[in-house]
């Protein structure tokens, strides 16, 4: 099964609209031929600049958020086809910066993961377990359970389609990634618990990737694992030159 791995950059709270067309500017005659897919995912405020800047370009745009409601009064929220409206491709959904400070949880992750597909939007769902559960013994036990949650009710050709992001909250932003081959051993464990869920069929498609700490000098050595589809990456993903080096470390 040929996966095509994928690069998304989490920018987080970061750049403002000039800056976002700034670092368009420089990525967007990128070329790939297949090999990889790139995905910028970036504040609201920047989303409507990237997909104008990115138009015709390889690399596909993306929102670290939504609600799953379609419309209705929800202050200061965003809904699905609101993104859709602006050519976004992907949406983050759970991560653990939106579950710890944000309080959503696995039923929101659920939620959010189906609205996305109905709005022909792609989640990329992230999972993860903390420090204490990881020095518990609690990893795997933990993952399993994030990931059942996030895929019930899905179709198969939906599941098929979705990204998965494993992502050990220890290793978010701390410089402390997680070995390539512990992020196998869990990355392994997902998609058969993806088997679980559905069937071989879409255990095999989905795509899964590893994130925290991932930067140009390491993400040769997360590709080279059998089961990494790619990485979502946070601070190595904020300049054009280190994104571009990710992408090439493919
Ligand atoms: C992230 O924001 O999802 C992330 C993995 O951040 P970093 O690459 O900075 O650890």
């Amino acid at each position: 099964m040929n996966r095509t791995p994928i690069i998304a950059g989490n920018w987080k709270m970061y750049k403002t609209v000039g800056e976002a067309r700034e670092f368009a500017g420089v990525i967007r005659n990128h070329k790939l031929e297949g090999a990889v897919e790139m995905v910028v995912c970036a504040p609201f405020t920047a989303l409507s600049a990237l997909a104008e800047e990115l138009k015709g370009s390889d690399v596909k745009v993306g929102a670290q958020n939504m609600h799953y409601e379609a419309s209705g009064a929800y202050t200061g929220e965003i809904s699905p086809g609101m993104l859709t409206d602006l050519g976004m491709s992907y949406v983050i959904i759970g991560h653990s910066e939106r579950r710890e400070y944000f309080a959503e949880t696995d039923e929101t992750v659920n939620k959010k993961a189906k609205a996305a597909f109905a709005n022909g939007l792609l989640p990329i769902v992230c999972v993860g377990e903390n420090l204490e559960q990881r020095e518990s013994g609690q990893t795997k036990e933990n993952v399993r359970e994030q990931v059942i949650r996030a895929v019930e009710g899905l179709s198969s050709e939906q599941a098929k389609q979705l990204v998965i992001a494993y992502e050990p909250i220890w290793a978010i932003g701390t410089g402390k990634s997680s070995s390539a081959e512990d992020a196998q051993d869990v990355i392994g464990f997902i998609r058969s618990t993806v088997e679980d869920a559905f069937d071989s069929q879409v255990a095999m498609q989905v795509r899964i990737q590893y994130g925290g700490s991932v930067n140009p000098q390491n993400i040769a050595s997360y590709m080279g694992q059998p089961d990494i589809d790619g990485a979502l990456v946070g601070g190595a993903s904020l300049a054009a030159d280190s994104y571009l080096q990710l992408v090439q470390g493919v």
